[in-house]
């Protein structure tokens, strides 16, 4: 592409690349820091049922620098995990979701929630990652039953034995495991069918114009119903409008997340 539009093109395509190195590098030089700084924090936002009480939540990292201000975790989680990072961040966001689920469960014994934790590829990959997550359960307490992580389908393809292997040990300590950003990936219905998953949660890509987007509606249809053949929960995420919420339900979409009912927001403001 460089080669074809000739040297001027070539010289500003090298310059671009050399920003984006300088950027990475930068950033994460910073998250290196930012654990011990204290930059990290979790917002959470509800689980709806179709009658709207809140059945769980998601908990999902922000990270405040105060040179850089909000960077959002699209931007740093990538540089995090390609940097090594992720593995401690990781374990880091489920210490204090953990314990937010304590906290929880002590003031609202009545309503239990269900916390999910978003859990990277490298984080999962990592030798040690289910003897952390078992320790982390009984120095906190949780109740692991109220405890949900979400993996992603990009996990699955590298040693599928494994992964499967890792997942029972998961489910074993009694997490229950949901597959985050699903249709996105690349995930056969074979390997669908080996993995001992909870929930498949649909894409927001596939929510979002689902009420004018013909192809939408029938991808959105397919995962409701390899979600009742495979005998899992199906939720979708990105749910903006009580239309689209209105439209999931006639198509037997029943659990739903979105701004439609709250942002993500701290702990002491969830309402539920
Ligand atoms: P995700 O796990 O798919 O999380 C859902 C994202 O959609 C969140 O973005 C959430 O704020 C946003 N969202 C929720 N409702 C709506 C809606 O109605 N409309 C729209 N347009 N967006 C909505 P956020 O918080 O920026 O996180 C982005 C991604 O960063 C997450 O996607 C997840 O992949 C990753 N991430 C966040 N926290 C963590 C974490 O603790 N660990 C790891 N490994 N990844 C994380
Ligand atoms: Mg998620
Ligand atoms: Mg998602
Ligand atoms: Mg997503």
């Amino acid at each position: 592409q460089a080669k074809k539009n000739g040297r001027n093109t070539f010289c500003l395509f090298s310059a671009e690349i050399e920003n984006a190195v300088n950027f990475r590098t930068a950033l994460e030089f910073d998250l290196r820091k930012a654990i011990d700084r204290q930059e990290f924090y979790l917002h959470y936002q509800p689980q709806v049922d179709l009658g709207g009480r809140v059945i769980g939540v998601e908990a999902l990292l922000r990270w405040q620098n105060p040179e850089r201000g909000s960077v959002a975790p699209g931007i740093f989680v990538p540089v995090a995990e390609a940097a090594g990072l992720m593995f401690a961040i990781g374990q880091w966001v489920l210490r204090q979701a953990c314990e937010q689920s304590v906290r929880w469960q002590l003031s609202r014994p009545d309503h239990p929630l269900v916390v999910a934790v978003n859990v990277s590829a490298i984080q999962f990959g990592h030798s040690e990652f289910t003897t952390d997550v078992s320790e982390i359960i009984s120095r906190t307490g949780v109740n692991p039953a109220l405890l949900k992580m979400e993996l992603t389908e990009t996990m699955m393809v590298d040693d599928v034995q494994e992964t499967v292997e890792k997942m029972k040990i998961l489910k074993g300590l009694g997490i229950s495991l949901s597959l985050d950003d699903f249709g996105t990936g690349y995930s056969s219905l074979s390997l669908l069918k080996r993995l001992p998953l909870d929930q498949l949660k649909i894409d927001q890509s596939f929510v979002r114009d689902i009420l004018v987007d013909a192809s939408d509606v029938a991808i959105a249809k397919s995962i409701i119903a390899l979600g009742s053949a495979l005998n899992v929960d199906v939720i979708a995420e990105g749910v903006e409008t009580l239309e689209v919420r209105d439209f999931l339900a006639s198509i037997g979409c029943l659990k739903y997340q979105g701004y439609a009912f709250s942002r993500p927001g701290p702990a002491e403001q969830l309402q539920y």
